[in-house]
């Protein structure tokens, strides 16, 4: 159980770190977007846990398995289309426009960090995003309000309109190969910064839990916030067990 006290004194520590923070990285995980009434990977009954994710060869392979992701994908649209940004997301957007951080890596899709004001140009997105689609051959960009009209009156994955090749949400699926321009981006950040801040990421997942490790043995200090332990606790020179919104909230008094 986290008591009050907890709470102040991580944020304390956290707020210490934050002031002679000068060029910091944050790396987050579904764990930033949970207030936000998204599910992470392992909440028990999760959208995330009740199917077996479908692979990116099995999406290639078979018309139905398309239409199944898309089946998927627009059931989950109620959670994903509601979704704004928590406490996390925008102390995250605050610590950038001050100059202090100069970027954010997340392994989130769910475009919430763009939502609450992060330019482009200083967000690396590992695994994509599922606010949109992208044909797969080439790379025309679809709503996902275009794909759902061509979708629902029989249940079909549509085609791209201008090359007839397969559309997909512009996340990277298991067995997809990951995004080179956004791994070389996340390991130039990686290496640069003077503070790598792990926001709600068990850190299992690689190859993004590989950053963490890079930063810290770049002489980073590395700062890990997530309400279980993680993978890296162990080389992190400070670990905070707590809700992610609480602490950012008392730490910069959001
Ligand atoms: P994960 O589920 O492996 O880990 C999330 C961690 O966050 C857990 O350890 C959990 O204890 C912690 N957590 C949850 N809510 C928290 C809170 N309020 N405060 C503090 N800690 C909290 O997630 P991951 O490591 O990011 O990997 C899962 C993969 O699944 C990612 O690669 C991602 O692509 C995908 N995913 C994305 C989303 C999203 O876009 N929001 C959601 C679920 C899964
Ligand atoms: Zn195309």
């Amino acid at each position: 159980m986290t008591t009050a006290d907890d709470i102040k004194a991580s944020a304390e520590a956290l707020a210490a770190v934050l002031t002679d923070m000068r060029a910091g990285v944050a790396f987050t995980g579904a764990g930033i977007s949970t207030e936000c009434g998204i599910p992470d990977f392992r909440s028990p009954g999760g959208v995330w846990t009740r199917n077996r994710p479908i692979d990116y060869q099995a999406f290639l392979a078979s018309r139905e398995m398309r239409a199944e992701a898309w089946r998927r994908r627009f059931a989950m649209q109620e959670v994903f289309g509601e979704a704004e940004p928590g406490r996390g997301h925008r102390a995250l957007a605050q610590l950038l426009s001050d100059g202090r951080l100069q970027g954010i890596i997340t392994q989130n899709i769910d475009g919430l960090h763009q939502a609450s004001g992060v330019p482009d140009e200083q967000l690396v997105e590992l695994h994509g995003n599922t606010t949109y689609a992208t044909c797969l051959d080439c790379g025309t960009r679809y709503a996902l309000d275009w794909v759902r009209e061509r979708f629902v009156p029989r249940e079909e994955a549509p085609d791209c309109a201008a090359c007839g090749g397969p559309i997909k949400t512009a996340t990277v699926s298991f067995g997809q190969p990951m995004p080179a321009a956004a791994m070389a981006k996340a390991g130039a950040l990686s290496a640069e910064c003077d503070v790598f801040l792990a926001i709600g990421s068990s850190l299992v997942v690689w190859p993004a839990a590989g950053f963490p490790v890079q930063a810290k043995r770049a002489g980073a200090t590395l700062v890990i916030i997530n309400r279980e332990p993680t993978e890296l606790d162990a080389i992190a020179n400070l670990v905070i067990h707590a809700d992610i919104g609480e602490v950012f909230a008392a730490a910069l008094r959001l």
